[in-house]
């Protein structure tokens, strides 16, 4: 049974706040599979394509047969607890800040047996117990023993709680208010329990709809934030980078059309600059006091969110330049993530399909929900993922995208289908 956590207390001003020390972070090229799986919270171990075994730890060949053609396959994680123990000492710098640490080894019913990190719910050994692949605070995946049936405080564990980046008691920053998604996002996070929303509006001037009601939750505070202007940016950084544990960059620009509908750059240009800039802005202003605090208590920083698009990883035509500005804005969010991997902070880039708003009105369905899309985001916080593709859209074009790039190319070209 997992004790609920408590609201931690005020920081006070006058502590120093402590540098972060990572788990052990070095992994192997091949050792990266089970990683780019958990990226995504599966759990995939090597399967051998000639006799079917299954193995871990991964290697580069198969333990049974030595064929090398050896595919990451999703597996359901079940298995028995052979063995565990409860460490009390630790040589390393993370490890030893956080013990008592539980440890077990786990018989999985794919074959492999595997040494886990153990929840505090699972039961003495031996029992039955759901293993699931997190990524830990290196950003590397490791293995967890979970119980098979958690109780409701179960992500209040404090390891789970280091393996991802609940919402619940954290202050966040919501870039922009002014979207259907902006504002369904905020009630999301507070809905998850979040301390404070702040939620980002370009134009405090104006009165618009949903705004102002969603001010009137006790946990939401509107701040002025226009992500196309590095002096707004900086300002708000100013007043709360040193408080934000979570951004959730949501500011978008969105046009229809690719390039022989226009004349001139003038819209392609005010794409970029939300789309593209305007997370470089905020990155350059919110990043560094994100790393800073990245091992400031319970509720330390712990992520950055960005809304990209299902059309960053091939263009759709008919939304070519707004396409090309979420590519560019990808490529940057992956710097943004390489940069801030060593503090411990996790990039989560969200890629949903065509959302229910204004630039879709003519696209048919399936279209997400902004509310649907928030809660995806939530859930991949609480889960500590780093990549989503939330809707069936999104979930189809991935589909397509890794089955054949070119492909999915020739067919968006085509329209779409
Ligand atoms: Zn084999």
């Amino acid at each position: 049974m997992t004790m609920p956590m408590m609201k931690p207390p005020r920081k006070n001003p006058v502590l120093r706040t402590p540098q972060i020390n990572l788990p052990p972070s070095a992994r192997g090229r091949v050792a990266l599979g089970l990683t780019a799986a958990a990226a995504e919270g599966r759990l995939a171990l090597q399967t051998c394509a000639e006799c079917g075994a299954v193995q871990y730890p991964p290697r580069e060949a198969c333990h049974q047969c030595l064929s090398a053609d050896l595919p990451w396959r999703t597996q359901s994680g079940a298995g028995e607890l052979l063995a565990e123990t409860v460490l009390a000492h630790s040589n390393d710098l993370f490890f030893r800040e956080r013990l008592p640490w539980r440890l077990g080894m786990v018989r999985l019913d794919a074959g492999p047996s595997v040494m886990v990190h153990l929840h505090g719910e699972v039961g003495t050994a031996p029992c039955r117990v759901q293993i699931g692949a997190r990524l830990d605070r290196a950003g590397q995946a490791v293995l967890i023993g979970l119980p098979e049936q958690g109780t409701a405080n179960m992500a209040d564990d404090t390891m789970l709680r280091e393996m991802a980046s609940d919402p619940k008691y954290r202050k966040v920053l919501v870039t922009d208010g002014k979207s259907p998604v902006g504002q369904a996002m905020a009630r999301a996070l507070v809905k998850a329990g979040a301390d404070l929303v702040w939620v980002g509006h370009a134009e405090p001037w104006k009165q618009l709809p949903g705004l102002a009601e969603l001010a009137t939750l006790p946990q939401v505070a509107l701040v002025p934030l226009d992500v196309t202007d590095e002096r707004s940016v900086a300002e708000l950084a100013g007043q709360i980078g040193g408080k934000v544990d979570i951004v959730v960059n949501t500011a978008e620009l969105h046009r229809s059309f690719g390039i022989a509908a226009r004349r001139g750059t003038d819209v392609a240009k005010a794409e970029m600059e939300v789309n593209y800039f305007g997370l470089l802005r905020l990155a350059q202003c919110f990043g560094p006091a994100l790393k800073g605090r990245a091992a400031d208590g319970a509720t330390h920083a712990t992520a950055w969110v960005n809304l990209l698009s299902i059309y960053a990883l091939a263009n759709f035509p008919a939304h070519g330049t707004f396409s090309a500005s979420k590519a560019a804005a990808l490529s940057l969010a992956q710097c943004l993530r390489a940069e801030m991997r060593p503090a411990g902070i996790r990039v989560l880039n969200v890629f949903p399909g065509p959302v229910d708003d204004e630039w879709n009105q003519n696209l048919p369905p399936p279209k997400l929900a902004p509310a649907a899309l928030a809660s995806a985001v939530v859930k991949a916080l609480k889960d500590g993922v780093e990549d989503i593709y939330p809707g069936d859209v999104a979930q189809e074009w991935l589909e397509r995208w890794r089955d054949n790039p070119k492909v999915l190319e020739r067919e968006l070209a085509a329209g779409g289908t």
